[in-house]
């Protein structure tokens, strides 16, 4: 969400005719997109912030997303050289507050709440009417909603994205093949909770629907994040299966392993229940010829977590074999309920605990790799590998990352957004590599 919000922001400052620049020192205005999620982004904020104290080009440092929409006028107070905040609804404004900034070196701060900006409607239709400045002209985030409605105990995002908006179906369609006639190979769907979109528009989720009609328009690969277990229907189970444009890769972040846990998070679903979702996934997939991947987040020392606790986490985590897991060290979050519930695990302990879940995460993932060796496989090409300009980076269709020698000769952008065929002979931990059929 936040790589697309910098990119309807990089897209409004192009628009008023700023340029991007490669280095902070060198920029006449610096946008922060932030995150909460972690107390990591917080820190990482701060210190980012205190870097750019000292520059001759003194920019103007503007601060959104979600610090800006939780600290608001505070920030400023803190930081003295923050010289505009704006909130998570606040983003089609950021041009103005600018400009106001710089005509008279007056601090900006515009964060409104959630129940005003329903009354407004700015959210939703900044995001479909703002300019956009894509990473890569293949690839488009597509928001179909926006906030939250869960309350994991331990989440702040319900906090500073507000509660869930539902964009009506016929603008994500109409977006879709805007984004397909200027040549979008892929588009993801963006939501906190995918799985329930449409709830607050119809009284029941559709997501299954928006599948279904995304997937008609004729992109390529399609792709969504992020979808809650307790809200992954049957009806969307059999669109995501049996729509061919629907990449096979489920991101179905399960957080743990433990009932009691689970309970604790507010998740609303059993581990028992988690492992039949997967179990129906990969038989509506077998059905169709689909080869499915999962992928998943987990949380390691949420308070209380016991030894018990998080062996069924590692017991889920053997079941389902996922080719991808994000793994975090519970981080408390003022005003999140789990803040307040006690916890003695000793860090060394959770620590523990953690790197031995990242090493069962990657020989899960390399085991997933294995079963593409020998085969043949389309690849999203997007460029040349970072380690080594001789080879040519892309993604699989299971959102692998796909090594092959740069044929001699060519250029990285001859294949740069295109979709090639690879044979896979060789299958590591975190990507495979092969070569152009
Ligand atoms: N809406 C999505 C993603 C939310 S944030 C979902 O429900 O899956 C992305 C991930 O960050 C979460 O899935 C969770 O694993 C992790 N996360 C959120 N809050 C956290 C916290 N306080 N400490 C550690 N990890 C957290
Ligand atoms: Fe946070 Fe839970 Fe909402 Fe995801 S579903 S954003 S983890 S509250």
């Amino acid at each position: 969400m936040n790589k697309h919000d910098g990119e309807r922001v990089a897209g409004m400052l192009e628009a008023l005719g700023a340029h991007e620049v490669a280095d902070a020192d060198q920029a006449n205005i610096v946008v922060f997109m932030t995150c909460c999620v972690r107390e990591a982004a917080d820190v990482r904020l701060l210190g980012q912030v205190a870097s750019l104290k000292n520059l001759v080009s003194n920019p103007i440092i503007a601060v959104g997303g979600c610090i800006g929409q939780r600290d608001g006028e505070k920030l400023v107070q803190q930081i003295p050289h923050i010289d505009v905040v704006f909130g998570t609804h606040n983003i089609a404004h950021l041009p103005l507050l600018i400009a106001a900034s710089l005509e008279d070196g007056s601090k900006q701060v515009e964060v409104i709440d959630d129940a005003a900006s329903k009354e407004l409607s700015v959210d939703i239709e900044a995001a479909t009417d703002l300019p956009t400045q894509r990473e890569h002209a293949w690839h488009a985030w597509v928001p179909i909603m926006t906030g939250c409605n869960n309350f994991c105990t331990y989440c702040v995002v319900p906090y500073v994205r507000g509660r869930e908006k539902s964009r009506p179906i016929e603008d994500i369609v109409s977006e879709a093949e805007r984004l397909i006639g200027e040549g979008v190979l892929e588009i993801t769907l963006l939501g906190q909770n995918v799985n329930s979109y449409g709830r607050d528009l119809f009284g029941e989720p559709r997501f299954a629907e928006v599948l279904r009609a995304v997937g008609a328009t004729g992109v390529k690969r399609l792709r969504f994040t992020t979808s809650h277990p307790k809200d992954l229907s049957a009806d969307t189970i059999a669109a995501f299966a049996e729509t061919p444009s629907v990449m096979p890769q489920l991101h179905l972040p399960v957080q743990s392993g433990s009932n009691s846990i689970l309970e604790a998070m507010n998740r609303r679903y059993t581990a028992e229940q988690y492992l039949k979702l997967v179990r129906a996934v990969r038989k509506a997939c077998e059905e169709q010829g689909k080869d499915v991947v999962f992928s998943t987040d987990i949380i390691v020392g949420f308070p209380g977590e016991t030894e018990a606790d998080f062996e069924a986490t590692m017991d889920l985590v053997r079941e389902v074999g996922y080719s991808q897991a994000f793994t975090f060290i519970y981080s408390k979050r003022e005003g999140t309920p789990a803040a307040d519930m006690t916890d003695d695990t000793p860090h060394e302990v959770i620590q523990q605990r953690f790197d031995a879940l990242v090493e069962l995460v990657q020989e899960s993932a390399y085991q997933q790799n294995q079963r593409d060796l020998d085969t043949v496989i389309p690849v999203l090409f997007e460029g040349t590998s970072k380690r080594d300009p001789k080879m040519l980076s892309g993604k699989s269709p299971k959102n692998q990352t796909v090594h092959v020698p740069l044929p001699q000769g060519s250029a990285a952008k001859d294949y740069a957004g295109s979709i090639c065929e690879v044979h896979i002979n060789e299958a590591k931990t975190w990507y495979l590599r092969g070569s152009l059929v």
